[in-house]
């Protein structure tokens, strides 16, 4: 298994994962023997998006993320000696607040190592906002909302597309989260058209700006997923382009740090974070 380390890592201050304490995720780490990881928590969202999913627990809260700076802070201190620990942020991208996120960026971005950018939120032909992993009833209603099932796929990989070639400012994330998440229901409803196109496209896009890929393995274990974000086979067409492939388990529990990265098979090269 590479043991490089895991660059997708959520914590306890997140109101959708465990209680699990961040040094718990260290420990696992080290146990794992792992050498990295980067938590990158749920930045909060802009202040005047109101969070979609019915429980409203999308993100981190804003009182919060000095308490999880400070803490992260003086964990990457402790372990110094054993895992080489990186302070990030998971950052949404939401199409129409990226000012609100660039300032967010620009407010803490001296203060993180490394960072993701995902689409989880994808604004509706009606103009509401939707949040596209919260849950398959949440996931059917969306479809609803769109007309078809390709509608949702379509928005989702334009508002991809956005992501990648928005201007964030100087601390924009480079590595591309979960690139193809909108299959995390795709047992139960399968899109009619194949969006291999959009995603070689993609890829190009991810390549010219020298942008990061987040090779997550958080899907093999959805059970309407049972694959990694993005596949395997977009993962050897992403690095024959020479994107590099940041593992990461999207953890939400300490126990599930490094999990699935021996499902990448060796052929398939892993490397860390290039510096932000
Ligand atoms: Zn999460
Ligand atoms: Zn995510």
């Amino acid at each position: 298994m590479n043991t490089i380390g895991d660059f997708h890592v959520h914590t306890n201050f997140c109101p959708h994962g465990s209680n699990d304490s961040m040094e718990s995720y260290v420990v696992a780490a080290i146990n794992k023997g792992l050498k990295s990881i980067t938590f990158t928590e749920h930045a909060p969202l802009p202040k005047t998006f109101i969070d979609p999913t019915p429980n409203r627990d999308s993100a981190m809260l804003w009182e919060d993320v000095d308490k999880y700076l400070n803490e992260a802070n003086e964990l990457k201190e402790k372990y110094k000696n054993t895992l080489n620990i990186k302070i990030g942020f998971e950052i949404d991208f939401i199409s129409g607040y990226e000012e609100s996120t660039k300032e967010l960026l620009n407010h803490f971005g001296p203060h993180i190592d490394d960072a993701i950018l995902s689409v989880h939120m994808l604004q509706a032909p009606n103009g509401e906002y939707v949040c596209i992993d919260y849950s398959v009833e949440e996931f059917e209603r969306i479809i609803q909302q769109f007309g078809t099932i390709d509608n949702v796929y379509k928005t989702y990989y334009k508002t991809i597309k956005q992501a990648i070639l928005s201007d964030l400012g100087k601390y924009k994330p480079i590595r591309i989260g979960h690139l193809t998440l909108i299959e995390k229901f795709s047992k139960v409803f399968r899109a009619k058209e194949d969006y291999l196109q959009e995603i070689n496209g993609l890829l190009d896009l991810i390549n010219e700006k020298q942008y990061e890929l987040d090779a997550n393995t958080a899907g093999y274990y959805k059970e309407y997923c049972n694959n990694c974000y993005p596949s395997l086979d977009i993962m050897r067409i992403a690095s024959d382009k020479g994107i590099r492939l940041i593992p990461g388990s999207d953890s939400h529990a300490s126990k599930h740090i490094g999990r699935g990265f021996e499902q990448i098979p060796d052929d398939i090269t892993l490397s860390s974070p290039g510096t932000m």
